[in-house]
């Protein structure tokens, strides 16, 4: 009798294990279940550029390549990020981070693999998971609606560019306040995607760094950095992390044990 109370507790001990393990892997909410309004947000938009073909507009209030220590108007958090030697820069001074796992929606079957790429290798050297899953849906860049998304777009460069060619690859929005980034929108640009229509740059490098950004992590244009991921300008296909970059990833998210 004695026996079987004992194999009883510890049936309902197990079973009791088997709940909390199963609590654990169910799927964490896919938004943040509180949005401010966006007037309370900062958004923040990140222009990629076709190399040699970046332009230096002081005082249009876009924080341009090569404006960083020359265009303060213009780039008015450089006084709060460390000093770009470190070869990682974040948002703004808060550090803000994606502190909910969420989902992201790609608009294209082909931006599926280089997406979860992107989100396997930034989450590599982290302690948590960073982005949710991918999902297939279609929503515009660059509005703030609650969705994370991932698109094929012509953003308008009209007057941006220093010649008649386009020059935006790709641009990234982020919506955030303190320390937290409520959404992120990133878009390559039709010019130049899907593959070799202007010049053909290597997708999974550049989603790999808008996936920084949207992380949390800001451009980088110290040449010495050029081996990071977050450094400003397109050079190579890129598709592992320098050592500027997992000090800023792991500075927000924790060092994987
Ligand atoms: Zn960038």
């Amino acid at each position: 009798m004695k026996k079987l109370l004992i194999f009883g507790i510890i049936a309902v001990l197990l079973a009791s294990i088997g709940v909390v393990m199963a609590k654990s892997v169910v799927a964490p909410p896919k938004f943040v279940s509180y949005q401010p309004p966006e007037s309370q947000l900062t958004k923040t938009v990140f222009i990629r550029y076709a190399p040699g073909r970046e332009p230096a507009t002081c005082g249009n209030g876009v924080c341009e390549p090569r404006e960083k220590k020359t265009c303060p108007s213009d780039c008015t958090n450089n006084g709060e990020e460390p000093p770009e030697t470190t070869c990682f820069g974040f948002l703004v001074g808060s550090k803000p981070r994606l502190n909910w796992l969420e989902d992201y929606y790609y608009s294209d079957s082909s931006l599926l693999g280089p997406s979860s790429l992107a989100v396997s290798i930034w989450e590599y050297p982290v302690l948590d998971d960073i982005f949710g899953d991918g999902i297939q849906g279609t929503y515009s860049w660059g509005s703030y609606d609650y969705v994370n998304s991932i698109s094929f777009g012509d953003y308008d460069d009209t007057g941006m560019c220093p010649t008649a060619d386009p020059c935006v690859i790709a641009v990234t929005a982020i919506w955030s306040r303190g320390k937290n980034i409520y959404e992120y929108d990133i878009m390559f640009d039709t010019d130049f995607f899907p593959g070799g229509k202007e010049v053909a740059y290597d997708l999974e490098t550049v989603t790999l760094h808008e996936f920084g950004h949207a992380a949390g992590l800001d451009d980088i244009y110290d040449e010495t950095c050029s081996n990071n991921v977050m450094y400003g300008y397109y050079t190579i296909p890129k598709t592992t992390l320098g050592s500027g970059d997992i000090t800023g990833i792991t500075t927000l998210y924790g060092e994987s044990p």
